[in-house]
């Protein structure tokens, strides 16, 4: 009864979505579990792309398909048709993208129907009654999504009502209350799955205000906002700012990211201090404010730094005052 179906499953790699793919797993239908990441992932890249959706499709044991979501992404959090969460999160077009996309590699696959791990009541903005069913209608996957951890509290989709899924064995849950899904895993070997994030980098205020401020001075690009993760931020001007490495490691972050185009700023060999880049179009005072910015957070003792400015192929060492803290709170973004 339950067999020749074929389900795509939207996997996060995090709890209820690793449960909802061991559900249907187990009932015995083809199951390929999809997994999306942006550049707006909470997860640093060092153990790969995805790579607890990774673990937990090995686990039970179905195909994973690792989806990068790229400029199109860009377009709906300029102009999300529904609108932003708290910060600039837009859940709701965020997810109708997810599961227009997973419509699209259903009917390549051969699929007929698509799963999720979602919750009724989970999550403020789109697990919803009515949120859930408009990101289903616009998705194109009205009557299509089965929903393991909830489904009894929800109408019966189509692959319910027509036996192509066991509905007796899935569950009624509500609410943000993790136990059951804690029980659950340890009955099903799950382990180490990630604590809840509570959402992607949109979600958090500072980051928020960072990309707030690329938006607003039109430089809204991918690359722009991979430098958004790293360092310190400030704006100089509505054309150009500055952006000064923490760590050793983001000293390195941000020489990788640096661009033909961007000015690059360091202390003299004998000071220790980081590395920053100046990105935009700065006049010469611009730069040279940029350089006393980058110069406080060397250990220089003086407060007049020597500081090594590279443009392209020129190079050159000005002597620039270090800039105080309650200048660099007023600029910092
Ligand atoms: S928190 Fe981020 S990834 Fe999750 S639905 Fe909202 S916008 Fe999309």
């Amino acid at each position: 009864m339950t067999n020749n179906m074929k389900a795509i499953v939207l996997l996060s790699g995090g709890l209820d979505s690793s449960l909802a793919l061991k559900m249907i797993a187990d009932q015995g239908i083809e199951t390929v579990a999809l997994h999306f990441v942006s550049s707006f992932c909470r997860c640093d890249g060092s153990k790969g792309c995805g790579s607890s959706a990774r673990k937990i499709s090995d686990f039970v044991g179905v195909g994973l398909k690792i989806i990068h979501l790229k400029e199109e992404y860009l377009d709906i959090i300029k102009n999300p048709k529904h609108g932003y969460g708290k910060n600039l999160n837009p859940c709701i077009d965020c997810r109708i993208l997810k599961f227009t996309r997973a419509r699209e590699i259903m009917e390549d696959e051969g699929a007929s129907f698509v799963v999720t791990g979602e919750v009724l009541g989970q999550r403020p903005m789109s697990q919803h009654r009515r949120a859930m069913s408009l990101i289903e209608k616009e998705s194109g996957l009205t009557d299509l999504i089965v929903r393991p951890l909830c489904a009894k509290v929800m109408e019966p989709a189509l692959p319910e009502r027509e036996g192509w899924v066991e509905r007796e064995k899935f569950l009624d849950l509500t609410g943000r209350n993790r136990t059951p899904q804690i029980k659950l895993a340890k009955d099903f070997g799950i382990k180490d799955y990630p604590c809840p994030a509570g959402g992607c980098l949109l979600t958090d205020p500072l980051f928020a205000k960072r990309l707030r401020d690329l938006m607003t001075r039109g430089v809204f690009d991918l690359a722009n906002v991979e430098l958004l993760k790293v360092g310190r931020h400030f704006r100089i001007s509505p054309f150009f700012k500055v952006i000064v490495g923490r760590n050793e490691k983001e000293n390195e972050q941000l020489s990788a990211l640096k661009e033909e185009s961007d000015i690059i700023f360091y202390p003299e060999e004998e000071v220790a201090g980081p590395t920053a880049i100046g990105r935009g179009q700065g006049t010469e005072e611009d730069v040279l404010l940029a350089a006393g910015i980058m110069a406080r957070y060397t250990d220089a003792e003086s407060e007049e730094v020597k500081v090594q400015i590279e443009t392209g192929a020129d190079s050159k060492t000005v002597t620039v005052q270090k800039k105080d803290d309650a200048f660099l709170d007023e600029i910092r973004i």
